[in-house]
């Protein structure tokens, strides 16, 4: 029984190549990148603007069934396709989000992929990386120092301080400041009022930066955003502050696409980092465009489940970057699959048969949700050394009733040999004709699009609106925000809103609590039950296995 090296041992033994031989390597010359260091770059605005009139490639989408405790992989089988198709000769790279702080001190360790699939140097990536997230924490809590101070300088604006919507930002889990009051000592340190903090990659800026095309769409976007409303419930906006220009300064490098590599050395993208529970969870369209224009076949992957990240990916992200997949990667596991089916956790390396049929509706759902959006997929099975033959053969043998092309995925173990066939699969099915349709359209009233999003794809029976979400509707639609695309707050475990419902939940009703408006991103957020959008850390935080050797080395990190 050999002993299986650790993420992080394996990034460290790998070889990198200078970044400048990597861009070297897609057509850019060294005018095109800002060095951050040897292993890490920043396409520069000349870049992406010549590259304006290239040709784009064809874009792969990587979604899964909803996770589960075990993560099912999504990252590595990304990052193992990239080299799948660069080992077998195609022009191809990689563009995916970038980790935030707080999971990787909480529970989830490395979000660059794992095994011989990884983005480098993953310490870097998993750490502050070239500063964005850190560029946009500063911009979001400028702004929330901006409005303050309107406050304490007499509020020309006639703000109610009861109705600001802005909060501050840290990157980190910390529920500690979920709710803060601030301003407190006296009429010379500001008006008191209540806030509170969310994660960094919950932010509206964050959304903003991932979804711009270029600086002028940034600054239009952060102008646009909903900080608050006065006395009159009148919206008040960044260009009422008039701190648009500020925050684009702020964020003038952090809108740049961040060009690394992989164990094999495949170029990859990796930039911007919502969550897709409390965000719309894809990285940057910047990234994704930039890739198009460099690379004939581009992997990227939106987080969690189809229901989350993948459904946002196809209803809020094409429309804003004008391009949709060619085709979808389902990543299923046969631990994820059993544990829907009813396996508990800790059992997980045991065969159990009956568990995996049971947990196979999961996957079924999501299948039928991609198709639904008019689009060929491909499932890979993401395999572990614990799946036994028998179970192996149960959901192979499952696909092909189903017909539904699959692929045995081995690129945690061996990287892009192992991902061969899967690579395979996929460019024979962006070979069939693709009748891509967002499942909705944007002139549905806002209670419409949260209803098909809930029934078509989460196979909701109906949706219940509290009270405040009620009037909400109402107030958002005067306010001139129908047209919007919704972007749904909901736990990533479940399709339903109830994280404990696993497999296939059927017959449940989807409770809408509360509406977030999303202005300068171009979406109004809906929260269901009760999704949190500062997350806390775990009672054995991942953080407790890290340390630094003397020679700055990382360890522990995942
Ligand atoms: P996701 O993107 O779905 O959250 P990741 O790709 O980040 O999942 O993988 C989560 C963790 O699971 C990583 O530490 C990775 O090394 C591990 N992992 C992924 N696939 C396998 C596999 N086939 N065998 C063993 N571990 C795996």
């Amino acid at each position: 029984n050999k002993t299986v090296p650790s993420d992080i041992e394996i990034a460290q033994q790998a070889t990198m190549q200078n970044i400048t031989k990597i861009a070297r390597g897609i057509g850019l010359v060294e005018d095109d990148i800002e060095l951050f260091g040897k292993y890490k770059a920043k396409l520069s605005y000349e870049a992406i603007e010549r590259l304006k009139t290239a040709k784009n490639g064809r874009l792969i989408l990587v979604t899964a069934i909803n996770p589960t405790a075990a993560g099912e992989g999504k990252s590595t089988v990304t990052v193992g396709l990239g080299d799948a198709l660069q080992k077998k000769g195609k022009s191809a790279m990689i563009a995916m989000r970038e980790p935030s702080l707080g999971p990787v001190m909480g529970v989830k360790g490395g979000a660059t992929g794992g095994g011989y699939a990884q983005v480098l140097p993953m310490e870097d990536i998993n750490l502050h990386f070239t500063g964005d997230i850190h560029a946009i924490t500063t911009a979001n809590n400028a702004l929330s120092a901006m409005i303050d101070n309107h406050l304490h300088q007499g509020n020309e604006c006639k703000i109610d301080p009861r109705r600001i919507i802005w909060k501050r930002v840290l990157d980190m889990n910390d529920r500690a400041l979920r709710k803060v009051v601030v301003g407190l000592g006296g009429p010379v340190q500001g008006v008191p009022r209540e806030d509170g903090f969310d994660i960094t990659v919950a932010s509206e800026i964050m959304a903003v930066l991932c979804l711009a095309t270029d600086l002028e769409d940034l600054k239009r976007r952060l102008s646009l955003i909903v900080v608050a409303y006065t006395y009159d419930k009148e919206p008040i906006t960044v260009a009422d502050i008039g701190v648009e220009g500020a925050l684009t300064l702020l964020l003038k490098d952090a809108l740049k696409p961040n060009l690394v590599q992989t164990i094999e050395q495949t170029p990859a993208l990796v930039h911007g980092g919502p969550f897709a529970n409390i965000a719309h969870g894809c990285n940057s369209v910047m990234a994704t465009s930039a890739a198009l224009k460099l690379a004939d076949y581009v992997v990227t992957e939106a987080g969690f489940g189809a229901d989350l990240g993948a459904e946002k990916f196809l209803n809020i992200k094409t429309r804003a970057a004008g391009v949709h997949p060619d085709a979808i990667v389902i990543v299923a596991t046969i631990r994820a699959l059993k544990m829907h089916g009813g396996q508990n956790k800790t059992a997980l390396k045991e065969e159990n048969i009956p568990a995996l049929q049971a947990g196979l509706e999961n996957l079924e759902k999501h299948i039928e949700t991609i198709q639904a959006f008019g689009l060929p997929h491909v499932v890979a099975i993401n395999r572990f050394i614990t799946d036994t033959t028998e179970e192996t053969k149960v959901l192979t043998e499952w696909c092909r009733n189903k017909q539904t092309p699959y692929a045995l995925t081995e690129v945690w173990e061996k990287g892009g040999e192992g991902g061969l066939e899967l690579a395979e699969q996929v460019l024979a099915a962006m070979e069939k004709p693709s009748f891509f349709s967002p499942i909705y359209s944007l002139q549905d009233s806002l209670a419409d699009k949260i209803s098909k999003v809930a029934t078509e794809v989460y196979g909701a029976k109906e949706v219940v609106f509290s009270n405040k979400a009620q009037k909400q509707l109402e107030q958002f639609e005067s306010y001139g925000w129908g047209e919007l695309p919704i972007c749904m707050a909901k736990t990533q475990y479940s399709l339903s809103d109830d994280a404990a419902k696993l497999g296939r939940p059927k017959d449940f009703t989807l409770h809408i609590r509360e509406l977030l408006p999303k202005i300068g991103a171009g979406f109004i957020v809906a929260l269901t039950g009760d999704v949190m959008t500062m997350p806390g850390l775990p009672k054995n935080p991942a953080a407790l296995k890290m340390n630094v050797s003397l020679e700055g080395k990382a360890v522990g990190l995942f």
